[in-house]
């Protein structure tokens, strides 16, 4: 009796011994993925620097990012606003300039900018109608609107860098950290635009060299709205240099904007030697609203 049972606990230890060794693999593994997520949010969170957080003293340091956005009414204005603000929020010392393309500052961005947590400048103007036509350059009075506010309300003591962060793309924080430093003009890719999947400065030495795009590569200048930033000093000290629509073809107007304070030579190559894709220029597909007038509307009026 006591021989059978011996026999069978030998057959069967192996079995537990391996199930109990599986058991404690199997909980490692669930223990180490959700602190692999908290390390992504802690690593996160300086560079977020909420206002109370320690750094709060070296930040009141750091230049302002001036980020300049035109924005015009349509079904999707809201959600892009509010993509753009959750990013923004979370970025140290940044001023948002929204330029509105409208006779008069609208209540939906009124309210929403008054909500939206980051410290503001509304301001707006209409495009003349004669503007608003396809091939035409997009939002140029509207970026001017912006660069005429800081010429007035900036002057040679402050630090900033100033950033034309368009309403349809995506921004990530790594970006704001980078374009920080910006003594002159600095540049670096952006994803999907140029017809590719990015376009990008080609650096050699530090320097710029070329440029890696699929639209225009004679361009003095082949980057984006999105692909450069410049110095507050700079913006101020060149009082005439303007976005122009009088001999500007379309997809030229940042060409023919860096050329009036810089040359390919003096860009400062950020983004890891313009190696990484920090902006995207994803754009918003248009919603689909055709049953709207077909059917009868809500009994209450909501903002969308
Ligand atoms: N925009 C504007 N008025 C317009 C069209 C566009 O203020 O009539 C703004 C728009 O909200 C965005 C920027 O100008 O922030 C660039 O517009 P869009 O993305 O349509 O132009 P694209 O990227 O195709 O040049
Ligand atoms: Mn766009």
């Amino acid at each position: 009796m006591k021989s059978v049972f011996f026999s069978r606990f030998f057959i069967l230890l192996p079995w537990v011994l391996i199930v109990i060794i599986m058991i404690d693999i199997d909980s490692k593994r669930a223990i180490r993925a959700p602190t692999a997520g908290r390390t992504v949010r802690a690593q996160r969170s300086p560079r977020s620097g909420s206002p109370g957080a320690g750094g709060a003293q070296n930040q009141s340091s750091l230049p302002i990012i001036y980020a300049i956005t035109p924005t015009y009414s349509r079904p999707v204005q809201k959600a892009e606003l509010t993509r753009l603000a959750h990013a923004f929020r979370q970025v140290p010392r940044l001023h948002w300039i929204v330029v509105e393309d409208s006779t008069s500052r609208t209540d939906l961005v009124t309210r929403f900018l008054a909500r939206c947590g980051v410290p503001y400048t509304h301001l707006h103007v209409f495009t003349p109608r004669r503007f608003k036509r396809a091939g035409m350059p997009r939002a140029t009075e509207q970026r001017n609107a912006a660069l005429a506010w800081l010429r007035q309300h900036r002057g040679r003591r402050d630090s900033g860098v100033v950033f034309f962060a368009d309403d349809d793309n995506t921004y990530s924080l790594e970006l704001f950290a980078e374009m920080r430093s910006t003594r002159g003009v600095s540049i670096w890719p952006v994803g999907f635009v140029g017809g590719r999947s990015y376009e990008r400065p080609l650096v050699s030495g530090g320097k710029v060299v070329g440029w890696y795009t699929g639209w225009r590569p004679d361009r003095t200048f082949a980057t984006d709205m999105a692909g450069f930033a410049v110095n507050l000093q700079v913006i101020l000290a060149n009082p005439r240099a303007l976005f122009k629509r009088r001999g500007s073809q379309p997809g030229m107007q940042e060409s023919d904007f860096l050329k009036q304070i810089t040359k390919v030579s003096e860009l400062e190559p950020k983004a890891n030697n313009c190696t990484r894709v920090l902006v995207w220029h994803t754009r918003t597909e248009k919603p689909h609203l055709a049953n709207e007038p077909k059917l009868k509307k809500d009994t209450v009026d909501i903002e969308v």
